[in-house]
């Protein structure tokens, strides 16, 4: 092969297309408010059909009503909820080419292994790991079925997956495991020119976070205030805690050709909190 130069021309064909999404139909479960809501917006600015699929219907609506796109009732934790959601986005443009898996729950599981919760654990699983699982099979059943274009599955992940000290162990033990199935998916799926690749945050003010932070004691906490206190707890960003849209530029990377070459990759989006200390009380 040739090797590549950086040419004028490609230079301005680059500048022309400044929608990294063009005419790409995307699914993106939890999608109806957080990091998905964020993801559904700049994917769709970016040029792509989204198809948002949660079980907050009247958040999700009107999502997806302000981008141009459908609001489908999906749990996750129900395969044929899922299959569903995928289908609506081949009825509707004949082809699906971005799956972003983010539809996920925190706790209360109880903070000690010794307490720990059965049935909320088995729920966690049911949602975060399973309700991935369900989403990465029928993306990629679409996916090979389609235009044999490839795709990008994108899995929201955590980086509680590669922590031990959050007593959190239901969640952590469901993150973990999809880090696991997104390298063993990704390994199966190239072959196909279907790349898969995780997302992992931290700190994110969503009311997930918010009400996690009211458990752990922070009864008045503000979006403004788990911003302060991720940065300045780990981040090695002076000052700077993580917001939807920092992960919701990570998702758009990962789903736009711009990361052709990457696949089975966890993305931290965490302000380089994992190198810096694990611990959070
Ligand atoms: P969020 O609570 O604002 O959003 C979660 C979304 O998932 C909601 O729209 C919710 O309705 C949806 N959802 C929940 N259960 C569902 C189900 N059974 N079926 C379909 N949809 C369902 O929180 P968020 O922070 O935006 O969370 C998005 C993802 O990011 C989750 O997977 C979460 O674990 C992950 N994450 C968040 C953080 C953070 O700091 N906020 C950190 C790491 C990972």
């Amino acid at each position: 092969m040739e090797p590549q130069h950086v040419t004028d021309q490609n230079i301005e064909t680059q500048k022309s297309s400044t929608k990294r999404l063009a005419d790409k139909v995307a699914v993106i479960t939890g999608g109806a408010r957080g990091i998905g809501a964020a993801a559904a917006k700049l994917f769709a600015e970016n040029g792509a059909h989204v198809v948002i699929a949660d079980v907050l219907d009247e958040l999700g609506t009107t999502v997806a009503k302000s981008i141009g796109g459908h609001y489908i009732h999906c749990d996750v934790s129900k395969e044929d909820d899922v299959e569903s959601a995928i289908n609506l986005a081949l009825s509707w443009k004949g082809h699906l080419d971005i799956m972003l898996s983010n539809a996920g729950i925190g706790g209360p599981e109880g903070r000690s292994i010794t307490t720990l919760e059965m049935d909320r654990v088995r729920h966690l699983f049911s949602i975060n790991l399973y309700g991935t699982i369900h989403g990465i099979k029928h993306a990629a059943r679409a996916m090979i079925k389609g235009n044999n274009k490839g795709g990008s599955i994108i899995c929201t992940s955590s980086a509680a997956s590669i922590m031990g000290g959050l007593a959190l162990h239901g969640y952590t033990m469901t993150k973990a495991a999809i880090d696991g199935l997104v390298r063993s998916a990704a390994c199966e799926l190239g072959e196909h020119l279907i790349r898969v690749n995780c997302i992992s945050p931290h700190g994110v003010p969503s009311e997930m976070l918010l009400s996690a932070c009211r458990r752990f004691g922070h009864d008045d906490i503000t979006p403004q205030g788990v911003k302060e206190m991720i940065g300045s707890r780990a981040s090695l960003l002076k000052g700077k805690g993580a917001t939807i849209e920092d992960v919701a530029h990570a998702a758009l990377f990962l789903a736009s050709d711009e990361s052709g070459f990457i696949t089975a990759h966890n993305l931290l989006i965490d302000g380089g909190h994992t190198s810096a200390d694990s611990r959070m009380s």
